[in-house]
C-alpha cells in the first residue's frame, strides 16, 4: 500500500492528513486519488467505511482555485445526514487552506438563508437533488464554472427515486468537467447511469478481503407435492431477510403464495398475469424489502432489478442448464455470500442429471429428511411498505416525502428505505417498527403543502 506522499498531494493536504491521523491511504483511496487528480472520470465501488469520501474530497480540494470565487465542486448525496457528513469531513480535510467555504444545500430546512450563504458565495457544495434543484430553478445557484461532480452513494440516490432530479441537475452542468460517481453496490442502474455521464471513466473497484463471489448451491430430492413444505421448511431454517422461488407455472407461484401466507410467511406471487399497476405494486414491495419471499415464474423475473439475494429457490429444476445458471446468478453478487437450493422430484431427476454433466464437481444433496423435519419460524420483513395518493403529476418528489418524514423531530433519515416514484401514486419503504409513526406522520402533516391519502400496504 503506497503512503499519502507517493500519491503526489500538496504539502498542505499532506499535513492536515496527519493531523487528522490517517496514516496511510485506504485501498479505494490509493486507487482512485490518482486518476482524480488527473481530472478523469471515475467510478468506485467499495463498501460503506472504506473511506470515499477523503477519496473525493482530496481530489476537490487539491483542484480547488481559492481565489475564483465560484463553485467549483458539486456533491450530490442521497440524504440530508449524509450531505452533513460530507460537509464536516470536508470541512475538515480543507482546514490547512485558508477561506475554503463549503455549503450545504438541503431539503428541510429553511431555503431562505441558504439563498443568502449562496448570494456570498461558495467553492463547494454538497446538497441533496431536490433542493440543489431548487435553487437551480431559482437561479440561486450558479454552476456554469463547475469543474468537478461528485455523486456519492450514488445506488442510494437512484433507489430513492432521485433519477430525475440528477437528470435535471447534470443537464445544467458543463459538458467539460470531471465526474466522480462513488457507489457500494453495482446494480445495472449505476451501470446505466455511468454510460450516461461519464466519459471513459476509470474503473476502481476495490475487491473485498473476504473471498471472491461464493454460491453455496444445494439440492433436494422431495416427493410431488412437498413443495410448499420444502420450501416453508427451507425459509425457516435459513431466515433470509428476501427469496425467490422459481416456479413453473402461474398457478404454481399463487398456490404457494397463498399457502405461505397461511404460514404466516409474508410472499407474494409474481407472473405474467398480473395488470401493470399490480406488477409495479410487487415489484416495488420486493425490492424495496416489505416482501420476503417472491413467487415468480422465469419470464416475470426478468425485469427485476435486484442487487443481490441471499437465497434463491428452485421450487422445481429449469428446464435447461442456461436458466439454471440465470436464476442461480441472482444470488452471491457484489461479493455477498449467496445462496440456490434446487427441489427435485424423481421425475425431474434427468433435468438435474443434465446439469451435473455440464458441470465438473458433483452437485451437492441435502437430507430431505432433516430438512422437512424444521418447524416454521417465518422472517418479518425487514421494511413496510406506505403507499401516498400522490404522484409525479401532482409535483410530490423525493425530497418533499424526505422532509415530511424526517423533518423536525420525525423519522431518523435512515428509516426510509427505497422511494417509488408513479404518476398519482408513491411508495416509501420504512423501518417496520417504525412504520406507524411514519403512518401518523404522513397522515397529520402535510406534503407540497397539501394533504394526500396514505396508506400502510
Ligand atoms: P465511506 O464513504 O466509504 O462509507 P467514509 O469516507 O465515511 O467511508 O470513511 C469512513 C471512516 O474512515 C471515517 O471516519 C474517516 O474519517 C475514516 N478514514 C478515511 N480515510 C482514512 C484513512 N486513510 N486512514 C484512517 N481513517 C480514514
Ligand atoms: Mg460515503
Amino acid at each position: 500500500m503506497p503512503s499519502f506522499h507517493q500519491l503526489e498531494l500538496s504539502t498542505a493536504m499532506l499535513s492536515t492528513l496527519e493531523q487528522l491521523g490517517y496514516q496511510r491511504p485506504t485501498p479505494v483511496q490509493a486507487s482512485a486519488i490518482p486518476p482524480i487528480l488527473a481530472g478523469r472520470d471515475v467510478i468506485a465501488m467499495a463498501k460503506t467505511g472504506s473511506g470515499k469520501t477523503a477519496a473525493f474530497g482530496i481530489g476537490l480540494l487539491e483542484h480547488l482555485n481559492v481565489r475564483h470565487f465560484a463553485v467549483q465542486g458539486l456533491v450530490l448525496c442521497p440524504t440530508r445526514e449524509l450531505a452533513d457528513q460530507v460537509a464536516k469531513a470536508l470541512r475538515e480535510l480543507a482546514r490547512s487552506i485558508a477561506n475554503v467555504k463549503i455549503l450545504t444545500l438541503c431539503g428541510g430546512v429553511a431555503i431562505g438563508p441558504q439563498i443568502g450563504s449562496l448570494s456570498h458565495g461558495a467553492h463547494l457544495v454538497v446538497g441533496t437533488p431536490g433542493r440543489v434543484q431548487d435553487h437551480l430553478r431559482k437561479g440561486t445557484l450558479v454552476l456554469d464554472h463547475l469543474k468537478t461532480l461528485v455523486l456519492d452513494e450514488a445506488d442510494r440516490m437512484l433507489d430513492m427515486g432521485f433519477r430525475d432530479a440528477m437528470d435535471d441537475i447534470i443537464g445544467q452542468l458543463p459538458g467539460q468537467r470531471q465526474t466522480l460517481l462513488f457507489s457500494a453496490t453495482w446494480p445495472e442502474s449505476i451501470r446505466t447511469l455511468s454510460e450516461q455521464y461519464q466519459r471513459d471513466p476509470v474503473d476502481v473497484r476495490v475487491a473485498d478481503s473476504e473471498p471472491a463471489p461464493d454460491i453455496d448451491e444445494q439440492f433436494y430430492e422431495i416427493q410431488p407435492g412437498q413443495q410448499a413444505d420444502a420450501l416453508a421448511a427451507l425459509l425457516s431454517l435459513h431466515r433470509p431477510g428476501s427469496c425467490i422461488a422459481f416456479c413453473t407455472t402461474r398457478q404454481q407461484c399463487d398456490e404457494l403464495a397463498e399457502i405461505l401466507n397461511e404460514r404466516g410467511f409474508n410472499a407474494l406471487a409474481l407472473h405474467g398475469d398480473l395488470d401493470q399497476k399490480d406488477r409495479d405494486a410487487v415489484l416495488v414491495r420486493f425490492a424495496n424489502q416489505s416482501v420476503a419471499v417472491l413467487l415468480a415464474t422465469d419470464v416475470a423475473a426478468r425485469g427485476l432489478d435486484i442487487k443481490s439475494l441471499p437465497l434463491v429457490v428452485n421450487v422445481e429444476p429449469a428446464r435447461d442448464t442456461e436458466v439454471h445458471t440465470h436464476r442461480v446468478g441472482r444470488t452471491g453478487r457484489a461479493g455477498e455470500q449467496g445462496r440456490a437450493v434446487t427441489f427435485c422430484t424423481p421425475a425431474q431427476a434427468h433435468r438435474v442429471n443434465r446439469l451435473e454433466a455440464a458441470r465438473d464437481g458433483d452437485l451437492a444433496w441435502g437430507d430431505t429428511g432433516a430438512l422437512l423435519a424444521t418447524p416454521d419460524r417465518p422472517v418479518a420483513p425487514p421494511m413496510r411498505t406506505l403507499c401516498v395518493a400522490g404522484g409525479r403529476k401532482d409535483k410530490v418528489r423525493p425530497g418533499d416525502l424526505m422532509g415530511a418524514l424526517t423533518g423536525e423531530a420525525g423519522l431518523p433519515g435512515d428509516a426510509v428505505g427505497k422511494i417509488d416514484l408513479f404518476d398519482f401514486q408513491c411508495f416509501v419503504a420504512i423501518r417496520s417498527e417504525l412504520a406507524q409513526k411514519a403512518l401518523k406522520r404522513l397522515e397529520n402533516g402535510r406534503i407540497k403543502g397539501r394533504r394526500f391519502r396514505v396508506r400502510l400496504v
